[in-house]
């Protein structure tokens, strides 16, 4: 490409991006029927659809539970980790939080609060902060995130009539004529070419339908809009309000008064233009954020001389318009955020309170309303310190300021699935493969144990009965909180407490969540940590749960002093009941079809004695001989080895009638079903699959061919074992990796420590 071509490739791409030409204001007003939703966003509404955009995806892992609460995987990464300078890694509670709190934006009118995010230090605020109004401001440039303000356009060469039209007595349709919109030719009205003005910005980011006067905005949007939900919420949703209430800044008012005098309404609309109101944090306009640092504006009032003479001069009157305001305005419509809440931020934090508190402040002589997202970032002794700069004790300080303030709390990453993202960002996702399955998430686990408080009523009231669970789990229930912190219902719960979890169960461990996370090892701690930890053991192939142990109750290290008694000790016992199922699960191939012949047998054959032949009408009549070893290998299976032969044949006799009453009766002949979609069948069906899952190492437990098969398994020594071994390995093997994500390496080192720690002893 030449030059030349390069340069209009440019100015092409650049053009697609980033012109946005003001419109006149009858264009503007016809961009309501199709945009009104967007254009009427105030900066609540903004920010609830900057955050649901950047949302990647998200996940339930339990779709169409009744009793699930909506605390779902959003993915946040767009928004805090892609394109970043640093990134910010939200984990599921505060994901969950900061998506609730964009709903409640969504629905409401402004809220007239501070938004405090307060959590420790080392918890990443300044970094997600930075991140979001880094976001924020490009997303105001996407036709998503389109936003309009008012610029005036004077024409100051011409002299323009005097007197004006009258404004009263005409409705919504004849406004819009007023303003010489003609819908009919679709040709807008002509302006004359060369007409120099001079460009008055709303310093307070007015959306230019506020300078309709409110006594036409109802009539002139019924008349322009058709879309009849757009309608409606327009008309009775909250959020809206401000469209009919909300009046022009005191400096557009004043325009517009001094111009009407001169000219006619007519002649007026044509000087508004609506441009896109882009945020710009360098220049503080529409997001800006304080450093305690920085200096105090030092001069509150903004004005600007040269639009405050033209305007002198074209009113003939330096009363007229007064352009003056203060700093505030320049983030109107917009977020203005202090970084923390240290020294000047103080002033500063005060300053937005009362302004929140009064709604109205005075520059000069005239009156500025704020409408913005305030946030603040807070650290929990920030208070105190606080209360050192206005004379009052952190609790006076709370009462006064408490009406005002809602908070958001950013704790240390709680969920493990978060904590290892952090790892892997830091260290490179090949940090994964060193470690044998489940050892990493362990890692992860330890370091949040020392962020999580002991005691949990939520979990104590749920909980039926504690002594379940003291193979899977630590005695106050941390490994079950974490579980469910990331989302996870573990399967190790009993059918009682699994069933009884419910709504109301989750929603008071998640209210628990908000006391964790507040000391412990900070992020940074952690990062360091880790790296101790990496260095010292990433030579080891792989690396296992002992040199976890080994690492973490180090007395030099010092690290267990911050991990709970006994933790580590409980997060094996997990893992060696996780690894055990895994193992089994993956040495389990019972043909499925055997088995559902097995019951259809048994069903038939509970029918009759045994030593009798019958046909089995499910086996498309097949022959089949009731024997006593039969029914006992089928029953030992449902009913498990210790069941007594009275508890034997009451069960038989259920199952008869079952079948008789029910199975027969009602499912297969009443309601047309097949045997096998019976509840009787499935339930058996899935019992003896259970059982004979349970029982599947049984005969190699103490098989020491099999053990050194295991050893042998990929090397030229594996050929000597018989085949029936051999190919048991191998599906162990593909199983495990396909299944589970283990490397050969690491099936090898799992099964021995299986067998050797006669694991399946240990979970009988
Ligand atoms: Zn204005």
């Amino acid at each position: 490409m030449t030059t030349n071509h390069l340069i209009d490739q440019l100015i092409r791409n650049l053009t697609s991006e980033s012109t946005h030409k003001a419109l006149r204001f009858e264009d503007f007003i016809a961009r309501i029927k199709p945009e009104g939703e967007r254009i009427f966003r105030n900066i609540f509404q903004l920010f609830h659809d900057m955050i649901h955009y950047h949302i990647a995806d998200v996940t339930d892992e339990y779709p169409g539970d009744a009793e699930s609460i909506g605390f779902l995987q959003y993915n946040l990464d767009p928004l805090f980790i892609e394109n970043t300078e640093k990134p910010f890694f939200a984990d599921r509670l505060f994901s969950n939080r900061l998506v609730n709190l964009a709903k409640s934006f969504r629905m409401s009118s402004a809220p007239n609060k501070i938004y405090v995010f307060k959590g420790p230090a080392g918890s990443g605020k300044s970094t997600f902060l930075n991140n979001l109004m880094d976001k924020f401001e490009k997303y105001v440039r996407l036709d998503d995130g389109l936003m309009y303000e008012v610029v005036w356009r004077i024409p100051y060469e011409e002299g323009g009539e005097v007197g004006s039209r009258r404004l009263d007595g005409i409705d919504g349709k004849s406004f819009l004529d007023a303003l010489g919109r003609d819908g009919k030719d679709g040709k807008a009205h002509a302006r004359p070419e060369g007409v120099t003005f001079f460009e008055v910005p709303c310093p307070n980011h007015d959306n230019p339908f506020l300078m309709v006067p409110r006594q036409y905005r109802a009539d002139l949007l019924r008349e322009l809009v058709d879309d009849e939900g757009l309608k409606k919420r327009l008309f009775k949703h909250k959020q809206y309000q401000w469209v009919f209430k909300n009046e022009p800044c005191t400096i557009c008012h004043s325009i517009f008064d001094a111009l009407s005098e001169r000219f006619t309404i007519k002649e007026i609309f044509a000087m508004i233009y609506a441009r896109r109101y882009l945020f710009n944090r360098k220049q503080g306009i529409g997001v800006s954020v304080f450093n305690s640092g920085d200096d105090v504006e030092k001069q509150t009032i903004r004005t600007n001389e040269k639009i405050q003479s033209f305007l002198n001069e074209f009113f003939q009157d330096s009363n007229k318009v007064k352009y003056v305001h203060s700093s505030y305005a320049n983030t109107n419509v917009g977020v203005r955020s202090l970084m923390d809440l240290k020294a000047r931020n103080i002033q500063r934090f005060l300053d937005l309170h009362g302004i929140i508190s009064d709604e109205v402040h005075k520059v000069q002589d005239i009156e500025e309303r704020i409408r913005s997202l305030f946030i603040v970032l807070m650290n929990p002794e920030d208070f105190d310190n606080m209360g050192k700069h206005t004379g009052q004790d952190s609790h006076e300080l709370d009462q006064a300021l408490k009406d005002r303030l809602h908070e958001i709390l950013v704790p240390y990453v709680l969920d493990y699935n978060t904590e290892i993202k952090i790892y892997t960002n830091t260290f490179g996702e090949q940090i994964r493969l060193r470690f044998m399955p489940h050892v990493l998430d362990n890692f992860a686990k330890t370091i949040i144990s020392s962020r999580v408080k002991g005691e949990s009523k939520a979990i104590e009231d749920w909980i039926e009965d504690d002594r379940a669970y003291t193979k899977y789990c630590d005695p106050d229930f941390y490994l079950l909180k974490m579980d469910l912190y990331t989302g996870v219902i573990p399967e190790w719960l009993t059918k009682e407490d699994r069933a009884s979890l419910k709504a109301e169960v989750r929603k008071a461990v998640l209210a628990e969540s908000e006391k964790d996370g507040h000391d412990g090892f900070s992020g940074r701690e952690s990062l360091h940590i880790f790296n101790d930890f990496y260095t010292r053991f990433s030579k080891k192939r792989p690396i296992t749960m002992r040199h976890l142990y080994e690492f973490f109750m180090d007395d030099h290290r010092n690290y267990s002093t911050k991990i709970p008694r006994d933790f580590l000790k409980h997060l094996t016992d997990l893992y060696d009941y996780e690894v055990l199922k895994e193992v089994k699960d993956s040495m389990y191939s019972f043909n499925e079809d055997e088995i559902r012949k097995t019951i259809l047998n048994y069903l038939v054959a509970i029918t009759h004695s045994v030593g009798d032949t019958f046909k089995n009408p499910y086996l498309n009549y097949e022959e089949f001989v009731v024997t006593s070893d039969f029914l006992d290998i089928v029953e030992t299976h449902l009913m498990g080895y210790s069941a007594s032969n009275y508890q034997r044949s009451k069960f038989r006799e259920e199952a008869v009638a079952e079948y008789a009453s029910v199975t027969l009766a009602r499912e297969l002949k009443v309601e047309g079903k097949k045997i096998t979609e019976t509840r009787q069948f499935q339930e058996m069906y899935a019992q003896f699959t259970k059982t004979a899952r349970e029982n599947v190492l049984e005969p190699y437990v103490g098989n020491s061919n099999f053990r050194c098969a295991i050893k042998e398994y990929e090397t030229s020594d594996f050929d000597k074992y018989d085949t029936k071994i051999r190919e048991r390995v191998k599906v162990l093997f593909e199983t495990l990796a396909g299944k589970y994500g283990y490397s050969t390496e690491c099936s090898k080192v799992a099964v021995l420590y299986v067998l050797d720690n006669d694991l399946h002893r240990k979970f009988k």
